[in-house]
C-alpha cells in the first residue's frame, strides 16, 4: 500500500509529497495508568513495566531516535518546497510550454501528444529532484546506519523506480488528461475517479508484479514457527497457506512485515531482518498485528478514506488552477487545464494540498494501525513480543512524543504507545495460563 501511493504521487503526480511545519510539543508526562489493578497478580503494574521497556534504550539511542524522526518533520517541509522549485522551473523559463510544443510537432494525436510530453516531465523532474533525493533517501539513511547500500545499488533501485514511473505515470497522465478535456467543468470529479480507479489497480497488481522488481519473494521454508503462523491465520479465518519472506536487507536494516494486494492477490510477508533480528514472540506479535489489517479489511477502508482526500484533492487544483492560470497562464504559455503544459502546477498545487493533509494522513493510517495492534495482541498473545518489537523500531521511530506531534506526524502509534497498550492488555489478562508464564518483564539480555 505504501509503495502503491508513493508510486502515484512520485510517479504520476509527481514530486508531491506531503506536510506541514514540524510543531514541537515538549514530552507530556505518561498519562496516569488507566487500568484498574488486576485481581489476582497486583504486583504487576503497567507504568513500571512501560518505563522497563523504555529504560531498555540508552539516552544514545533515544536522542538518534528522536533526531531522525524529528529531522524527518523539516524533510516533508523540504519536499514539498522542493517540488514547488522544480514546477517554478518548468513554468517559469516556459520548458514546460517547450516540451509540449515538441509534442505537438510530432504527432496529431492528442493522447500521443500527452504521452510524449509526460515522458520528458517524468525524466526531467526525476532529474531535477535527484540531488535532493540523493540526500533524503540515501546519504541520511547511511548517516544513521539504516541503508545497507551503496550508491550504485541505490540508484540501480532508483533506474528500477524511474522504469516503473514511466510506464505507470505516463499511462495514468494520459487517462486523466483525457478526462479532463473532455469534462471541462466537472472534470476534478471524474479525474479523482480515476485517480482511485489506478490506485485499486496499482495495489492489485503491486504484490504480483512490481514488488518483485525490487526483492525476491520465497515461500518461508517449514518451520515451527511457520507452523504457528498458519494456525494463527486459520483461527481468525485467513485463507492463507503460504507466508512470504523478502529480503529487505539488501536495501535496509529495517525490520518490517506487511499485507499487501487485493481481490485474491493479498498476501502476508514478512522481511529477512524481521526473522534475522527478532525472538519467535516478536515475529509472531508482528504477524498478529499484520493479520489485523487483513481480517478488519484495512486495505479496502484505506482506499476509501483515500477516495475522500484524493476527491477533495482534486476540487482543490481544480480551484485553484483557475485563479493561478487567469494571472499567470499567458506568461506561462498555458492554455488552460487541459493543456498537458500545466502539468507542474497541477503537481505543485496537489503538492501543496498534500502538505496540509499531513496530519489528517497521519491520523488515518495511525488509527488504522491502532485497531491492528488490538487485534494482533488479542490474535498473538504476545505482549512482552510486540513490546520488545515496538522497542526495535525506536530505530526508525521516535518513541515518546508529544500529543500534537503524534497527531500530526505519526503514521503509527509511538512506540511508548505500542508498549504501554500491550502492557494493559498483559495486566488484563494475568490470570491466563499462558500470559502468566511470562509474568515479569525480560531483563534486555536474557532473551
Ligand atoms: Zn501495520
Amino acid at each position: 500500500m505504501k509503495r502503491v501511493l508513493a508510486i502515484l504521487f512520485l510517479a504520476v503526480l509527481t514530486l508531491g509529497v506531503t506536510s506541514v511545519q514540524a510543531i514541537q510539543t515538549p514530552e507530556s508526562a505518561p498519562a496516569a495508568s488507566a487500568t484498574a489493578a488486576p485481581s489476582i497478580a497486583t504486583h504487576f503494574d503497567v507504568d513500571t513495566a512501560t518505563t522497563a521497556y523504555m529504560d531498555e534504550l540508552s539516552p544514545a539511542a533515544r536522542a538518534k531516535s528522536d533526531a531522525y524522526f524529528e529531522g524527518g518533520y523539516w524533510l516533508i517541509l523540504w519536499d514539498c518546497l522542493w517540488a514547488l522549485g522544480i514546477a517554478w522551473l518548468l513554468l517559469g523559463t516556459r520548458l514546460s510550454a517547450r516540451m509540449r510544443n515538441l509534442a505537438e510537432r510530432m504527432t496529431r494525436l492528442r493522447w500521443l501528444q500527452t504521452a510524449i510530453y509526460s515522458v520528458q516531465y517524468i525524466i526531467l523532474t526525476t532529474l531535477l529532484i535527484l540531488p535532493w533525493n540523493v540526500y533524503e533517501n540515501f546519504v541520511r539513511e547511511r548517516q544513521y546506519g539504516l541503508s545497507t547500500q551503496n550508491l550504485m545499488q541505490w540508484l540501480g533501485d532508483q533506474a528500477k523506480e524511474l522504469l516503473v514511473g514511466l510506464i505507470l505515470g505516463t499511462i495514468a497522465l494520459v487517462i486523466i488528461y483525457a478526462v479532463i478535456r473532455k469534462a471541462t467543468r466537472s472534470w476534478w470529479l471524474w479525474g479523482a475517479a480515476v485517480s482511485i480507479l489506478f490506485v485499486v489497480f496499482l495495489g492489485t497488481v503491486e504484490p504480483v508484479y512490481i514488488a518483485p522488481i525490487f526483492n525476491t519473494y520465497k515461500s518461508l521454508p517449514d518451520s515451527p514457527l511457520k507452523a504457528k503462523i498458519l494456525s494463527m491465520a486459520r483461527a481468525n479465518g485467513i485463507p492463507a497457506t503460504d507466508v512470504y519472506w523478502f529480503d529487505a536487507s539488501r536495501q535496509s536494516k529495517r525490520i518490517s512485515a506487511n499485507v499487501s494486494g487485493m481481490f485474491g492477490t493479498t498476501r502476508i510477508s514478512l522481511n529477512d531482518n524481521l526473522m534475522n533480528r527478532s525472538t519467535p514472540a516478536e515475529i509472531k506479535a508482528v504477524l498478529g498485528h499484520e493479520m489485523g489489517h487483513y481480517v478488519l479489511n484495512h486495505e479496502y477502508k484505506g482506499i476509501l478514506y483515500f477516495a475522500v482526500i484524493i476527491v477533495f484533492g482534486f476540487a482543490f487544483v481544480y480551484w485553484s488552477f483557475g485563479w493561478v492560470e487567469r494571472r499567470r497562464g499567458a506568461r506561462w504559455d498555458i492554455r488552460g487545464a487541459g493543456d498537458v503544459a500545466g502539468l507542474p502546477l497541477l503537481a505543485a498545487l496537489f503538492a501543496i494540498f498534500m502538505f496540509f493533509m499531513t496530519p489528517v494522513n497521519s491520523t488515518i493510517t495511525r488509527s488504522m494501525e491502532a485497531e491492528a495492534d488490538a487485534f494482533g495482541l488479542n490474535a498473538a498473545r504476545e505482549p512482552d513480543g510486540f513490546a520488545r518489537a515496538a522497542v526495535q523500531l525506536s530505530e526508525y521511530r521516535k518513541m515518546h512524543p508529544g500529543t500534537v506531534e503524534e497527531f500530526v506526524f505519526f503514521d503509527h502509534p509511538s512506540g511508548w504507545n505500542r508498549i504501554h497498550r500491550a502492557m494493559i492488555w498483559k495486566a488484563e489478562h494475568l490470570d491466563d495460563a499462558d500470559i502468566r508464564a511470562t509474568d515479569a518483564v525480560v531483563p534486555a539480555g536474557a532473551r
